[in-house]
Order: C-alpha cells, then structure tokens, then sequence
C-alpha cells in the first residue's frame, strides 16, 4: 500500500521543497527594495540647514579649486555646524559701566543682548548708540523697575515696554521687540500678561544661568555662572547667562570671557527671530492684587 503511494508522495514533497525556495527568494529580493528606500528616505530627511551645507559642499566641489581648498572649506562648515553657543546677556543698563562692558566684550570679539530701562537710555544715551553700533543687540527691561508698578495690570505692563520701544527707536532708529520683564516672567507674569505683550508682537526673554552678579562680590559671580555653563553644556543645552549693567560684573568681565573662549563657546545675540526661551509658568505665577 506504502510502496504503491511512494512515488506521488516523493514528489509532493519535490514540488512543496520548490514552491518554499522560489518564495524565499522573493523573500529577500522585497526586503533588500526595502532597505533601499528607508536609506533613500533617510537622506531625503536631512534637516534645511545641513541640505544647505551640503549645497555650500556641492558648490565649491563644482569650483575649480584644488582639493586641498575644498577640505578647508568643508571643515569651516562642520565648524559653524558643530560650535558651542553662548548668549550674554546685561540687565538694567545702560549705566556708568557701559563703555567699560562694550570696550571689554569688543577685546573679547563677543556680542551679547542688553535689556535696558527707558530712564537709564535717556540718561546714558551714548553708550545706547554705541550699543547698537557694535553690532550687539539692545532690548527692553520697562520703566520703572517696580512690581508694583509695572505689574499693576496688563496695560500698565504694555505700557511700560511701549514707552521703552519708542526712547530706544529715538535714540538709535532701532525697533526692538525683545522684551525682559523685570525679575523674570515668574512669579508675577501671569498668562493674561502674557497674551497682551505676545499679542503686541513682544518676544519675553528669561534665562537659564542666573550669575547673582548683583548679590555676589567682586569675581565670585564667574565661578556661579561657569558651573552653571558647564553643567548645561553637559546637558546639550545653550546657556543664556543674566548678568547686571553694574561696577563689579563689568571689571570682572574680561576672566568669565577669557574662559569661554578657551573653551571654545562663541558668543551669539538674541535675535528677534529665534524661538523665546521662557521658564514655565505652572502654578508658580500670581497676580500682585492677590488674583490668579
Ligand atoms: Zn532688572
């Protein structure tokens, strides 16, 4: 019985051995289409900037400079990419200081971001156009410098920044929207505060390295702010430092700067472009008149 059914059941087999081959084969010819695509995908997702990189690489291959140029060019690019960025930036000024500030931050070749109050522009305004004619950003820290006062209500607030707008544009022709308010937007700015000011195209401006230059002798506030540096170097992040247009910050500039750059951190100005980095709110604003 056996016997009489061996030949069909050898051949069943044969015939299901290559029905498994052949599909097996196209098995893998799928998965390697695949693959190609996904890595065809992938180079298709290079963010802008780097595309830009790679049409400055494309550009200068296509130039008749000899290869040792196109390197140099090349690595000028991953520079740019890969460098470590800083923002500077001075409260409460401009003041006394100022010249002192810019003459050290122009032997340093750094730029930094000052958040300057209305009175003081209108006291010092030399040092306000040399700000500016520096190349380095000038933005605005409001009027008074009181809570009570500048946080009243969501007019006085607007206000305030309003009036701080119109004295820096009379004195040097610039229109910033880069606002500070005073202390920080925590704990008095509350979200109804935030939505005038954002609503009247002002971009709020806090920090994450707080340099306690105002209650810090002498040069104690390089070594708070450099610990900080680094440990949000550590993190990946960018540090944005808060130091004060003040005597001490100023004669103690040039050690903080002298350290940033052997370390290889290039300074960068808050531009009215870039996203605003702000602390979060959570529960931790509050109102002055006892409101939420
Ligand atoms: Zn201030």
């Amino acid at each position: 019985m056996i016997k009489k059914y061996q030949p069909i059941i050898i051949c069943s087999l044969a015939v299901l051995l290559l029905f498994v081959f052949i599909e097996g084969i196209k098995f893998i010819s799928i998965s390697s289409t695949e693959n190609k695509q996904e890595s065809e995908q992938i180079l298709d997702n290079h963010p802008e900037d780097e595309q830009d990189a790679t049409d400055q690489i494309e550009a200068i291959n296509d130039s008749d400079k000899d290869e040792e140029d196109e390197d140099e060019d090349e690595d000028a690019t991953s520079v740019e990419e890969d460098g470590k960025f800083v923002y500077l930036t001075f409260d409460d000024g401009p003041s006394s200081v100022t010249t002192e500030i810019l003459d050290t931050l122009e032997q340093f070749n750094a730029k930094a971001t000052f958040f300057m109050l209305e009175p003081a522009m209108r006291s010092y305004p030399e040092a306000v156009k040399r700000t500016v004619e520096d190349g380095h950003a000038v933005a605005l820290h409001g009027v008074t410098h009181q809570k009570e006062k500048f946080y009243h209500s969501e007019q006085s607030a607007l206000d305030e920044m309003k009036t701080a707008q119109e004295t820096l544009l009379n004195i040097t022709g610039v229109q910033s929207y880069l606002i500070r308010t005073p202390y920080g937007s925590i704990p008095y700015l509350t979200d109804s505060f935030r939505k005038v000011l954002t609503e009247n195209g002002f971009k709020i401006w806090d920090w994450n390295v707080d340099s306690s230059d105002w209650n810090l002798s002498k040069d104690q506030y390089v070594q708070n702010v450099i610990a900080q540096v680094e440990k949000i170097d550590k993190s990946g992040g960018t540090p944005i430092i808060l130091m004060h247009d003040r005597g001490e910050t100023a004669h103690h500039l040039s050690t903080l700067l002298s350290y940033l750059q052997k370390h290889d951190f290039q300074t960068r100005i808050i531009d009215e472009n870039l996203e605003s980095y702000q602390f979060n709110c959570y529960d931790r604003c509050y109102r002055l008149d006892g409101g939420n």
